[in-house]
């Protein structure tokens, strides 16, 4: 099945709830930035949230999501947009450790608690953004702390990624939000339906699609599906171009330079580890 999106409502709108699945681009990106499985668990994770955050949106724009929290992965940085398109990377893609204490990939371990999670938005308007301290660096808790917290949401956020047989065999999650009208009594029965909720993974195991999972999550309460196929994927918008004018930034200088020392410029994007080859003449042209 490819990756979608699917939101729906509950509870006559007082519930909100976004349903994702991305696992062709959580193993898009392990394998352009070549993660080890808990870095790429941790990206993706990551990946999926920030994607569920941007579903939330309601103008169209994109947001970042920065993940320090002092542990061996180095941080994370997510760029998604509401038009369902994501890209991200780590500081040590490599780095990997022992499944946690419940045969899980390690990813609180390799992300580290003692940090925080900033997400800026870029909505057209003035970018704003907010900060929360890491609860527990296992990311689907961090992102509700952040929601909760900073944007006054009570939000419970499932994140799982399956990584087995060298690959990505299955990543996504969920996100459900209580909004302000809700009242007590539909709080109460939300929350008891949160946490008698099986784990994404779980139901994507069981092959059950976006739309039954969300149903699941919120068993007993009158599900509306608003939207069933909106496209999510791996993108970059890097370009030879906006390469161009980044070696041109540097200025005449540096560009004489590497004229000199190297004959060329080697440039990697971070966000999709794509590697441009900028040759001599090339060079020569953004100095004559
Ligand atoms: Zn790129």
């Amino acid at each position: 099945m490819t990756d979608h999106l699917v939101k729906a409502t509950a509870a006559g709108g007082r519930i909100r709830a976004v349903a994702v699945r991305t696992t062709g681009l959580v193993e898009e990106a392990r394998k352009r930035h070549e993660m080890a499985p808990t870095a790429a668990a941790a990206l993706g994770k990551a990946l999926t949230g920030g994607l569920l955050l941007a579903s939330t949106v309601r103008k169209q724009g994109r947001l970042n999501v920065r993940i320090a929290g002092g542990g061996p992965i180095g941080g994370i940085f997510v760029d998604a947009g509401t038009d369902g398109t994501v890209r991200g990377y780590v500081g040590n893609p490599e780095i990997d450790l022992p499944p946690n204490a419940n045969g899980h990939l390690d990813v609180g371990g390799v992300v580290g608690q003692d940090g925080t999670l900033s997400v800026t938005y870029d909505l057209g308007v003035r970018p704003y953004s907010g900060t929360v301290q890491l609860v527990s660096g296992e990311l689907g808790q961090d992102f509700a702390a952040y929601l909760g917290k900073s944007e006054q949401i009570p939000s419970a956020v499932s994140l799982g990624i399956w990584y087995d047989d060298g690959k990505v065999q299955s990543a996504g999650g969920f996100i459900v939000q209580l909004m302000p009208d809700a009242g007590d009594e539909i709080a109460e029965r939300l929350e008891q339906a949160v946490l008698n909720a099986p784990f994404f993974t779980e139901m994507e195991m069981k092959k059950m699609s976006l739309t039954a999972i969300l149903e699941r999550v919120l068993q007993g309460f009158a599900v509306d599906i608003h939207q069933d196929d909106q496209e999510v994927k791996f993108d970059c918008h890097c370009n030879e171009e906006r390469v161009l004018n980044a070696i041109r930034m540097l200025g005449e200088d540096e560009i004489r330079d590497m004229i000199q020392t190297d004959g060329k410029a080697e440039v990697r994007c971070h966000f999709c580890n794509e590697q441009y080859l900028v040759p001599k003449d090339e060079l020569e042209r953004l100095v004559s």
